[in-house]
């Protein structure tokens, strides 16, 4: 090893010494910030670093450097553009794309690798193993990514799509990928059984993800994360690359991590993702297509009767969900509590991980504006606060709170939810009756202690905030 490879192998581990401290600092979200900030840096160096190496150790060709300076600027400037002007309910369409374009370009780099040695006899083992592992996983995660992605988006219909076969499709897709794979390690380098590989996981990557079912899509987002940074580290391996190595093995150990705890959030098994049709649950049993504005059994409120209830509870539980994401409304549901805080009311929120359209996603909604974490209950300690609650207000919460999830045969049975029927009398702020997420109805709407007040909850919360302050002045 020359002094210049010792040198470039310093610097990518501080790079990843970067990654690991950032990735410690995300933990928390007082912290997450400089975490990301940190996290960039590192990959900044690593990126600089390994177009330095390559200046000086290959030279290049002028095709070379053209094509990654062009490759360079155009994913710059997209990631930039799409990052400052996602709306916060479309982060997970987003980080399903960057997880197909991770797990394409680490396949893409493989399979270069592969084309480039192809004059060789035979490869080793140790070069060809990760090369055959990351065409697969690679392409698996860029099919199954976009079909993510098209299913958040709505493009893709958000049902489980399937047909007679799919199943058997899908099993016979991954041994076809697997044996081909396996074939392709021994003998000389066979560019066609590569391409088998890359064409069954291509398929296996659609099969495995059509069938997911809308309440189910954030296991599969994080599953595909996973597969992204196994794909990354398997490149890393395949071109001899620490930085990738480490970076490609951080994300696919924190995407695993994420994954078990969302499976575990919503009482769904791993293992069923890959085998497909996971998710499928007959959802017929609950209405799935009943009319969405039937408002028979529903006890409609205006803001002022909200407003009584709110201001003489005692203990309040406010139910955020992707509504009040979506009406961009989190500022006004905290005035609304530090009003009624101010007031002697005892407020909380009860959040549910699977709430919104990202893990999280109510946590940094709510940080965003200002909301003390103390005042946030996870789903166990609120669902034990639920049976002292006198007031649920539920704010464009659908599906987290269900009691459907309690009965098999239904998109989210199985699925922990918030208990907010638990409550004494239940609120729901919302637009109208259509479903959540998931498609199906939602008996908490007609349950005879709910009252349903229909508005924008932007809107909505202000309102019911303007007629607390007259009962609390008054
Ligand atoms: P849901 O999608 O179940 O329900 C949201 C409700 O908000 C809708 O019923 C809608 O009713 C209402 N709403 C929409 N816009 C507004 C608005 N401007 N003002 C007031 N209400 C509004 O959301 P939940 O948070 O309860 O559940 C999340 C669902 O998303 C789960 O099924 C989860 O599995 C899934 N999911 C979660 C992800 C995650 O990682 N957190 C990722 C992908 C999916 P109306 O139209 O009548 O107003």
């Amino acid at each position: 090893m020359s002094t210049f490879e010792f040198v470039v192998g310093v610097v990518y581990l501080a790079a990843a010494t970067l990654f690991v401290v950032g990735l410690h600092l995300m933990r928390a979200p007082s912290t997450a910030r400089r975490g990301n900030l940190i996290s960039a840096g590192g990959m900044a160096v690593a990126v600089i670093t390994t177009i330095v190496f390559a200046a000086i150790s290959s030279g290049g060709t002028w095709i070379g450097w053209g094509v990654l300076l062009v490759g360079v600027s155009v994913g710059a400037v997209f990631g930039i553009v799409q990052a400052r002007t996602v709306k916060m309910t479309a982060i997970p369409q987003l980080v399903s794309i960057f997880n197909a374009v991770g797990g394409g370009a680490a396949a893409a780099v493989a399979f270069a690798s592969f084309v480039a040695d192809t004059d060789s006899s035979a490869l080793s083992l140790t070069v060809s193993i990760p090369i055959v592992l990351d065409v697969l996983i690679g392409s698996v995660t860029f099919a199954g990514s976009l079909i993510a992605a098209g299913k958040l988006q709505g493009i893709i219909s958000g049902k489980p799509l399937t047909f007679p076969g799919a199943r058997i499709l899908n099993v016979l897709a991954a041994l076809v990928a697997v044996g081909a794979g396996i074939w392709a390690l021994f003998g000389p380098p066979n560019l066609t059984l590569l391409l088998v590989v890359l064409i069954a996981s291509l398929v296996f990557g659609l099969l495995m993800v059509l069938p997911i079912g809308g309440a189910d899509a954030p296991v599969i987002v994080s599953l595909l994360n996973a597969f992204t940074g196994l794909a990354v580290a398997m490149a890393g391996f395949a071109i001899n690359n620490q930085a990738l190595i480490i970076a490609g093995a951080l994300v696919g150990a924190a995407g695993t991590i994420l994954t078990l705890q969302m499976a575990k959030a919503m009482n769904r098994s791993v293992g069923a993702i890959v085998l497909g049709g996971f998710g499928t649950a007959d959802s017929s049993g609950t209405a799935a297509g009943s009319p969405a504005e039937d408002l028979t059994n529903i006890r409609q409120l205006t803001a002022d009767d909200v407003a009584i209830q709110l201001a003489y509870a005692q203990h309040v539980l406010i139910v955020p969900g992707y509504g009040l994401a979506a009406a961009q409304a989190q500022h006004e549901v905290a005035e609304l509590a530090k009003l009624l805080i101010s007031h002697g009311v005892d407020v909380k929120y009860a959040i549910h991980p699977v709430a919104g359209r990202m893990p999280g996603h109510m946590n940094v909604l709510l940080a965003e504006a200002n909301v003390p974490y103390e005042q946030m209950l996870q789903l166990d300690d609120a669902n034990a606060a639920f049976d002292n609650c006198d007031v649920a207000l539920v704010v464009g919460a659908n599906d987290v709170c269900n009691p459907d999830a309690r009965t098999p045969g239904n998109a989210v049975s199985g699925m922990p939810i918030l208990n907010a029927d638990h409550a004494k009398s239940v609120v729901v702020i919302k637009r109208s009756m259509r479903p959540g997420y998931a498609g199906i109805s939602n008996p908490l709407f007609t349950d005879p202690k709910t009252g349903m007040f229909f508005a924008d909850a932007k809107k909505g919360l202000a309102d019911i905030t303007t007629a607390v302050k007259e009962y609390v002045t008054a």
